[in-house]
């Protein structure tokens, strides 16, 4: 059967996956891939298959934005005794309640030395420089820190930067795209964030990308401090935030009103089922970036955590994300 040739630019690790089968016993097995590379799931099934007799592998095709979202439901509709989950490691606030096994798939064009040399000049200028990546650059970005002498501190996440990274001068995303690179300015400061892109082999700082996403923010919060009627989604799985959402309920006052909703996946038609016109504020609680990057059009304010706390508390001089 044939596959795109892409699918051979990343590293599966097929003799991992097929070791981790084995070893378990397991023969029905839902496969879970980054939208972009679910074309890659017939290269994964043969070349499995040549390895282990009698296994069924069934394809999750929900959309895998990140490992908050194993595919659970999935897996139990088909009976699958396991998930390998592609494309990223474990979300740090859930575990599943079925055998996982996470696969970063490690980019295999990564050019180390250039890598190490991009670091080196970022890092020049200041006294502690930090370098974090996304999954598929763990490898490379471990080694090319450790020949420029720079600390690698591990993964970020749309909504996680690894603790040790707050307190660095410098943060040096390695990522492909803008989506980490906003990410890591909005959860420490666009100053000190420099963003290397490995596909495209260049290098900017983050600040030019979040100004007018933060001006945009500010406005939406401010909006929202003298709201009375608050809608808040929450999600499920990994994305399931009670805590969080016990927050924003504490911080209500005795004239303000919230009603939450779930959802297992969250858009604008989401919204607008339903918000007739009960709602002056919406919360997206389930994941934050739905609220910046898909929502920041809607016409009432849609917050994240972080931002429906600083309108409640009336903490407005420091932008807090994502909760
Ligand atoms: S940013 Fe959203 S999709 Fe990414 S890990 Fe966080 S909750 Fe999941």
């Amino acid at each position: 059967m044939s596959y795109p040739s892409f699918c051979l630019e990343y590293d599966f690790e097929i003799d991992r996956v097929v070791n981790w089968l084995r070893s378990g016993g397991y023969r029905k097995v839902l496969i879970q891939l980054p939208p972009a590379l679910m074309r890659c799931f017939s290269y994964i099934y043969s070349e499995i298959e040549s390895q282990i007799e009698n296994v069924i592998l069934t394809l999750s095709a929900n959309p895998s934005y990140g490992s908050c979202l194993v595919d659970e439901v999935g897996a139990r509709a088909v009976g699958a005794e396991a998930l390998v989950h592609f494309g990223h490691l474990e979300y740090p606030f859930y575990s599943p309640s079925i055998p996982v096994l996470y696969i970063p798939l490690e980019w295999r064009g990564a050019n180390i030395e250039w890598l190490a040399e991009r670091i080196e000049e970022v890092c020049r200028d200041v006294e502690s420089c930090c370098v974090v990546t996304t999954a598929q650059h763990l490898k490379a970005s471990r080694v090319a820190s450790g020949l420029a002498r720079a600390r690698f501190v591990g993964l970020i996440l749309g909504c996680y930067a690894p603790p040790a990274a707050a307190s660095c001068d410098r943060v040096v995303v390695i990522a492909g795209g803008d989506f980490h690179c906003v990410s890591a300015a909005l959860m420490t400061s666009a100053n000190k964030v420099i963003c290397i892109d490995p596909y495209e082999r260049n290098v900017k700082g983050a600040r030019s990308l979040v100004e007018k996403i933060l001006r945009v923010r500010l406005w939406k919060i401010s909006k929202c401090i003298n709201a009375r009627h608050w809608l808040v989604i929450d999600g499920v799985l990994g994305q399931h935030r009670s805590t969080v959402i016990d927050r924003i309920r504490s911080a209500l006052s005795s004239s303000q009103r919230i009603h939450v909703a779930v959802a297992y996946s969250i858009d604008e038609s989401t919204i607008r089922n339903i918000d007739p016109c009960s709602y002056d504020c919406i919360v997206v609680a389930a994941c934050p970036r739905i609220a910046i990057d898909d929502l920041s059009r809607y016409e009432k304010p849609v917050l994240t955590p972080g931002e429906a706390l600083m309108a409640l508390e009336g903490r407005i001089d420091r932008y807090v994300y994502p909760w």
